[in-house]
């Protein structure tokens, strides 16, 4: 057990009858090891037991002039785990003895006393008071995670309302949009509008859902980052156009001072941009309407330094050195009432940390805007023959396919049918693996999608026997999965899918899958 008694607790505490009494007992508790302390009478005594004592060594007439209920009171007073041991020193026949025991756990030595007898005594009085000391560790510790978890519960409230709310946020606008969609009937113009607000709530939402998922991976230390030597500008672009839609809805103007050179840093390329697009957001939501952000970029001595600044709502002094921690929020006042989940800028932190560079934050005050720093090593550009302007040489080169698509879940399933099928591929569509492996079978399709957890058969099932089959040797497997879990990822491909994607499935993702089965690039 951790050892937390403190050295005075285990006090020899006494009252001396004489002076010369008092040499004598120092010198043999000295030579003894063991530490004590001389009280100069009943109420010094009570003082020094609440500062810790280990025994209290007192002699019968310590008891008169009313110290006797003074001392009663200090011992029923004691809190539930403590016993205090007393040894009494008896000389002669003395009276109140008999009342002695009332005080509790109490020793009585009567002469002739030999110095052993008492050292005896002592040592074993301190034993119990040990084990009473190690009970009230056990107790403050036992306290203590108590305290702790219904901390940690009443957070997890919290969050869960957070989130509840987070996710509200997107849903009303989406409602009233299909609401508005129905009564607008066919009016192009406004339902293009419309769909554009939707599409924007619906990335807010797969946002919330993909940082909290980012959140666990976190927590169990495996969040994943693909290294390359990349441009880093590229993924700047990536990140302003996906915030670029926020920022002029709030009037703000983004100022840009990038590089004309391209700037190398070995990373992963969504990552960083989901650096970027986190600290741009957060900058046009903490500032109000009308206001300036300006993402400025540049490179010295082997790293490059992103700086995203704005004219903003600022950084209480408070608040700076907590601010990347995990559900850290403003809450102070009501202009921060768009606070969010608290998440963004815990995973910024990581993100960055996960590519050797590190961030920091600085605001002269409230309302005076803020800036995020991001520093990154640069790299030697990765030599390839690869040049850049084949990059969309593929677009029209994407055929049609054979398609089936297996997934219980209606909505899903009539979604990707449609999906597809606007992308001119020909779709079959089956509600479980059982119906999925007998149409498979009938049709031979040459890309299968198909759901995990299903009734009949799951998805992993449904992948194993297919692989089996040597029909669908040049059938491409490709699992729908809503956990982007490694494990995951891992376990499909175990069963024989040659490839997984994340729900809810991005029209440009599955544009880039048929790219790549048609042996061409987008
Ligand atoms: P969220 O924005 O979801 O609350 P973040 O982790 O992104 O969570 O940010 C944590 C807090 O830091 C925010 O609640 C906000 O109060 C503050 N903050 C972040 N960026 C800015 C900024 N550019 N200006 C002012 N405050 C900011």
């Amino acid at each position: 057990m951790e050892e937390s008694i403190a050295e005075n607790e285990l006090r020899v505490l006494m009252i001396a009858s004489s002076r010369h009494d008092a040499d004598i007992t120092a010198k043999i508790f000295k030579d003894e090891g063991l530490p004590y302390f001389f009280c100069a009478d009943v109420p010094q005594l009570c003082e020094e037991v609440e500062r810790g004592c280990g025994v209290a060594v007192l002699s019968p007439e310590v008891l008169a002039h009313g110290n006797g209920p003074r001392l009663l009171k200090l011992l029923a007073e004691q809190p539930a785990w403590s016993d205090l041991p007393i040894v009494f020193v008896a000389r002669g026949n003395h009276e109140r003895l008999p009342l002695l025991y009332e005080y509790g756990n109490v020793t009585i030595l009567q002469p002739p006393l030999r110095f052993i007898t008492l050292l005896s005594a002592i040592r074993s009085s301190m034993i119990s008071r040990r084990k009473q000391y190690e009970l009230r560790d056990l107790l403050v510790r036992e306290a203590n995670s108590q305290l702790l978890m219904r901390q940690a519960d009443r957070r997890k409230d919290e969050l869960i309302a957070t989130i509840a709310h987070e996710l509200r946020n997107p849903l009303a606008p989406l409602k009233n949009a299909l609401q508005l969609m129905e009564m607008a009937g066919d009016d192009a113009q406004g339902n293009a509008n419309l769909r554009s607000i939707m599409a924007r709530q619906v990335e807010q939402m797969i946002r919330i859902v993909e940082d909290l998922l980012d959140v666990s991976r976190i927590a169990n230390g495996r969040i994943r980052v693909v290294r390359s030597p990349i441009d880093l500008q590229d993924s700047l672009r990536s990140a302003i156009e996906s915030v670029r839609p926020f920022i002029e809805q709030s009037n703000q103007t983004l100022h840009l001072e990038l590089c004309d050179e391209p700037i190398f840093v070995n990373a992963d390329r969504a990552r960083l941009a989901q650096v970027a697009a986190n600290l741009l957001n957060n900058a046009a939501k903490y500032t109000p309407a009308g206001g300036n952000i300006w993402l400025t970029v540049a490179q010295a001595d082997g790293k490059v330094t992103l700086e995203v600044r704005d004219d903003g709502i600022g950084i209480r002094a408070e608040q700076i050195g907590s601010i990347f921690e995990m559900f850290k929020q403003h809450d102070a006042d009501s202009e921060r009432g768009k606070a969010g989940l608290g998440i963004g800028l815990a995973l910024v932190k990581s993100l960055v940390e996960l590519h050797d560079g590190s961030i920091r934050v600085a605001s002269p005050g409230k309302d005076l805007g803020s800036t995020f720093t991001v520093e990154l090593p640069t790299c030697e550009p990765q030599r390839s023959t690869h040049s850049p302007g084949t990059e969309s040489s593929g677009v029209n080169a994407v055929r049609s396919f054979k398609v089936l698509v297996v997934d219980d879940t209606p909505a899903n399933r009539l979604m990707l049918q449609r999906l597809l099928g606007a992308m001119g591929h020909d779709v079959a569509v089956a509600s479980d693996g059982a119906e999925g492996l007998e149409l498979a079978r009938k049709l031979v399709p040459e890309v299968i999608f198909s759901d995990i957890e299903m009734p009949k058969m799951g998805g992993y099932q449904l992948a194993k026997t297919l692989r089996q089959d040597k029909q669908f040797e040049n059938t491409t497997l490709i699992a729908l999965t809503g956990y982007s879990q490694d494990k995951d990822r891992q376990q499909s491909l175990d069963s024989g899918f040659d490839d997984y994607m994340t729900k809810p499935i991005d029209v440009r993702d599955l544009r880039q899958q048929f790219a790549r089965l048609s042996g061409s690039t987008l």
